[in-house]
């Protein structure tokens, strides 16, 4: 595969804090429509790894392209939020008061403005589009209710939800699973393999039951660089992989 074939592109990439390198080197490709699951244990750099790809950090030296061709590195936040790169925090952000319905409408209508700007109705095509995602989060039996209602894996399922409204063509997730159950948590895995396809996908997550159930390809940080790459099972045989991480 070309660079412009893929849709990530990260090549020695490399971040420094006050001489300490959080981001050393740092190369990972992802394709179009692929999900990537990024282990690692504390402080190998996976949210810097995410705040330089949404411009929340410049890299010090490196390459970022965007779908081949968009140099991420000389861009804010919200132009790379414009370009379709979502981002979801490990806690959950909702409109407490507001409906399920009313939040995916907001989310629908309101993708890269300001939500004080919104003034028109949901055309048909929102609200069919409002109904896929409730089909894809299973929230459908919760349209009305308020989300500040809603269980903490629902919260979850819903800002996901809120962030497919805005059709992203990569979507980033911190540790959705965190605080789950073991349901909620495999409701989860189906979910994101319900939008991997469509929506290309870079999860980072510690529970390794949820990476396992994901079944994708599975790259460790550690020391802000790549440390190996593969199948769940061909990372979990690597000694230095058991040595840093899976071991402790
Ligand atoms: P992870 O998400 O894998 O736990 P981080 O990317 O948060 O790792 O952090 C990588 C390293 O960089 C850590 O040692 C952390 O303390 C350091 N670091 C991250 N952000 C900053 C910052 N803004 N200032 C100083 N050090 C930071």
């Amino acid at each position: 595969m070309s660079t412009e074939d893929t849709l990530l592109y990260l090549d020695g990439v490399s971040v420094s804090f006050d001489g300490f390198r959080a981001l050393n080197s740092l190369s990972l490709v992802i394709e179009p429509g692929e999900m990537r699951a990024i282990i690692g244990p504390n402080g190998a750099g996976k949210t810097t790894m995410m705040d330089v790809i949404t411009g929340k950090t410049r890299p010090d030296t490196g390459t970022i392209l965007f779908e081949g061709r968009t140099d991420l590195t000389s861009l804010r936040e919200p132009a790379i939020a414009n370009l379709g790169i979502g981002r979801k925090f490990q806690r959950p952000t909702v409109f407490e008061m507001h409906t399920v319905w009313d939040n995916l409408e907001l989310s629908l209508k309101a993708p890269r403005r300001p939500l004080k700007t919104l003034t028109y109705s949901a055309t048909k095509e929102d609200r069919a589009r409002i109904e896929e995602i409730l089909d894809i989060t299973r929230l459908s039996p919760r349209r009305d209710r308020p989300a500040g209602s809603l269980s903490h894996g629902e919260k979850q399922w819903l800002e996901i939800g809120m962030l497919l409204a805005q059709d992203p063509k990569l979507l980033l997730v911190d540790e959705p699973v965190a605080g789950m159950t073991d349901a909620e948590t495999e409701q989860t895995a189906h979910l994101l393999k319900d939008i991997a396809g469509k929506h290309s996908v870079i999860v980072v997550e510690h529970d390794m039951v949820f990476v396992r159930e994901l079944g994708v390809k599975v790259t460790v940080l550690h020391e802000g660089s790549v440390l190996a790459e593969g199948s769940l099972d061909t990372v979990s045989a690597n000694k230095q992989v058991i040595d840093v991480y899976l071991g402790r």
